[in-house]
């Protein structure tokens, strides 16, 4: 059985229609990427998975039951978290007092704060610091150690390089690395190609909210056509 299974999977907002049929299959303790460009459907995809989407039709399987009409409390509650592009931290609390709320949230047996300072060292210096003092990479590290501190066993990642120094960006592939090798499933929606290719196994390409292309990194490597194509590099 597959972590995350989609099929024929619709979006809509409204009257507006923006996912179509689309596909995807996510096996436990992968790493997959999402890529495309602007637009081309990655957040909403997220949100057709953790319900935030005002309207998904297909079937969307987690560890084989449907959520498809589950809440998003009920699907979040299942271990499905979810890293916004925009970093979700309490800017007036400090980076310990943000981890606290993060854990006695957390639906299940959450993970050790101290285990955090362990994956994210950045943050162990900076405790007592308000996040509004924090760097915009250090905000993205600590927005990612909220939803890990709450033990997702799978963890969707958006854009989490948007607006990252490539420094950072080398200190959030070692991380990721990190906290993949702790039984946590991810998918990662990019456009920085290089940063999702370096961490993926799989991608899948979606343009206009459909499926374009989907295979190994390997395989995709070699298709300068298709980044071409669909993510403007190449
Ligand atoms: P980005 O990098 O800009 O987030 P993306 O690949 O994540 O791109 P989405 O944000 O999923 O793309 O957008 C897919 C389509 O849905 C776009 O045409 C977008 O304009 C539209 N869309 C996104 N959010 C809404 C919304 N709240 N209401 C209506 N249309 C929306």
């Amino acid at each position: 059985m597959s972590l995350l299974e989609f099929e024929n999977v619709n979006g809509f907002y409204g009257n507006s229609h923006v996912l179509f049929d689309l596909d995807m299959t996510v096996e436990q303790n992968e790493v997959v990427a999402l890529l495309g460009r602007n637009g081309a459907g990655k957040t909403t995809t997220f949100r057709a998975i953790t319900g935030t989407i005002p309207r998904r039709e297909g079937r969307i399987e987690y560890r084989g039951e449907s959520i498809a009409r589950k809440s998003v409390e009920a699907i979040s509650n299942s271990g499905i978290k979810l890293v916004p592009e925009e970093r979700r931290i309490f800017p007036t609390l400090t980076v310990q007092e943000n981890l606290v709320v993060a854990r006695d949230a957390a639906s299940g047996t959450p993970r050790d704060i101290e285990e955090m300072y362990e994956i994210f060292s950045v943050l162990d210096d900076l405790r007592e610091n308000r996040g509004q003092n924090l760097s915009g990479g250090e905000q993205q590290m600590l927005s990612i150690a909220r939803a890990l501190v709450q033990n997702p066993d799978l963890l969707l990642l958006d854009e989490p390089t948007e607006g990252l120094a490539p420094v950072i960006v080398e200190d959030l592939t070692e991380i990721l690395e990190d906290i993949v090798s702790r039984d946590v499933t991810v998918i990662i929606a990019e456009q920085n190609v290089e940063f999702a290719l370096s961490l993926s196994e799989r991608a899948y390409i979606i343009e206009s909210g459909e499926n374009a292309w989907d295979g190994t990194i390997e395989e995709l490597r070699d298709r300068e056509d298709l980044l071409e194509q669909y993510l403007s590099v190449g």
